[in-house]
């Protein structure tokens, strides 16, 4: 995969949104929309529900932070 090469060659952390873009199973990319569906949680923590339709791996990201 041509990020993890680049970032790997020059050593660098990849930036969250970027990492965010790999599946966390299958290693693959996913696209919101294409190979990811992307769904807000309705429950009163915000949360959205990313599923990777590769491998229909489902994890959640929490979205809302506390101010207390
Ligand atoms: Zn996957």
């Amino acid at each position: 995969m041509l990020i993890r090469r680049i970032s790997m060659r020059y050593r660098i952390r990849l930036p969250y949104e970027i990492r965010q873009l790999f599946c966390k199973r299958c290693k693959r990319l996913i696209i919101p929309g294409l190979t990811s569906r992307v769904r807000i949680g309705r429950s009163s923590i915000r949360a959205i529900r990313i599923t990777c339709l590769h491998c229909n791996h489902v994890y959640r990201k929490i979205i809302a932070r506390e101010h207390k």
